[in-house]
């Protein structure tokens, strides 16, 4: 009777997966190399990202590029796909614009049937606005992107590592729980966030609206553990407008997601109080970790690529500040900008939690012995 009442109620359930934080040590571990973050280095994460990438233009299919040999090159173990649509938009004169979201994903090897697994999934737009002309969006959203490359590939070897462990003590036993047999990890870069005119009705989150549209109608294979793609997405974590020097605090939006919330604001005090975070500030990026139940929440004031998604039900921790920073939307979002110490703490703070989200403490840091830390467990 109680295992049915459990099953009945995934809340319930998804109190009761636990997580190592994470060391010191491995917090050290996280050093970034600023090159793969100049704005002056082609062969690096953001530069080839920081130029005009309106939907259906030459610029975003060399964006495209960039995404795909990325992952081809250095990430050959996550599983890099495109969904297709088209649109008409208030511009396009009855022609129909092509929209080309970017899904990479990274599973436990052991997976038959993907729907039996629930996956964090971390999210960004990549396209850019088409006016002003020029508009480069450097915090909207190339820096985010840029950010989810690097986390990506530095948990890389460390879920190749935990993994393998796994395997090797047998799934199931050794000290794994049942949860973390089925957990992987996705990224999404939507197509079309932006609107073409303006943002009213259907002219925004083109690429969101048609991936979350055919996800919620994908019905994964009898007897699966989720019945949806939809239904697979653990939490949805959305990053915008993120790496100006001004304007970075971040709200906690959703009651239903402020655990998630509390567990990157702990993240991002760990790294401060190392000293691992490069721009100092008087308060916190995430500085509502102590809301309370009563106090308000912003949680459906700021339209972005996530509503078609919580509309169906899905769990979003929204990572835009709750003030927009001053150069949003205008000629001055461009490389020149940007604040690079600010750019290389949100790399830096994503990582983390997508690296203790994940369960990757004891396997960070390159020749550690592949066995998990003995350490106490924190509860979410
Ligand atoms: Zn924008």
């Amino acid at each position: 009777m109680l295992l049915k009442q459990l099953l009945l109620l995934p809340c319930a359930l998804r109190t009761a997966i636990a997580y190592t934080t994470l060391t010191d040590l491995t917090l050290e571990s996280l050093a970034l190399n600023s090159n793969d973050f100049s704005v002056s280095n082609k062969d690096g994460l953001l530069a080839p990202i920081l130029i005009p990438r309106v939907p259906g233009t030459e610029g975003i299919a060399k964006v495209q590029e960039h995404f795909a040999s990325f992952f081809r090159k250095e990430l050959p173990k996550w599983k890099f796909t495109f969904q297709n649509s088209t649109s008409t938009t208030p511009l396009s004169h009855g022609k129909e614009v092509p929209f080309r979201n970017i899904i990479v994903t990274r599973d436990p090897p052991w997976i038959e049937n993907e729907g039996d697994v629930s996956r964090l999934v971390l999210v960004a737009h990549y396209d850019s606005k088409i006016d002003p002309p020029g508009f480069i969006g450097a915090i909207d959203s190339a820096v985010p992107c840029a950010a989810l490359m690097h986390t990506a590939r530095a948990i890389d070897a460390a879920l190749t590592a935990k993994w393998t462990a796994m395997e090797t003590e047998g799934i199931g036993s050794g000290g794994f729980d049942g949860f973390e047999e089925h957990k992987g990890v996705q990224i999404l870069l939507l197509d079309g966030e932006e609107a073409f005119v303006n943002w009213q009705g259907t002219d925004n989150t083109y690429g969101a609206r048609s991936l979350a549209e055919e996800w919620d109608s994908t019905v994964n294979p009898a007897l699966s553990t989720f019945r949806t793609p939809l239904e697979s997405m653990e939490l949805f974590v959305l990053l915008d407008l993120l790496g100006s020097r001004d304007n970075q605090q971040i709200p906690s939006y959703f009651k239903m997601t402020h655990w998630a919330y509390q567990r990157i604001a702990q993240v991002e005090g760990r790294l401060r109080g190392a000293g691992h975070l490069k721009a100092k500030r008087d308060q916190p990026l995430f500085y509502e970790s102590d809301k309370k139940e009563t106090d308000e929440w912003l949680g459906g004031r700021v339209g972005d690529d996530h509503e078609p998604f919580m509309a169906r039900g899905v769990e979003i921790l929204h990572i835009i500040p709750g003030r927009f920073p001053d150069v949003w939307h205008t000629k001055n979002d461009d490389a020149e900008h940007l604040d690079m110490d600010t750019v290389e703490d949100w790399a830096m703070i994503t990582t983390a939690f997508a690296a203790e989200y994940m369960d990757l403490e004891g396997f960070m840091q390159a020749g550690a012995p592949l066995k998990k830390a003995a350490q106490p467990r924190d509860e979410l």
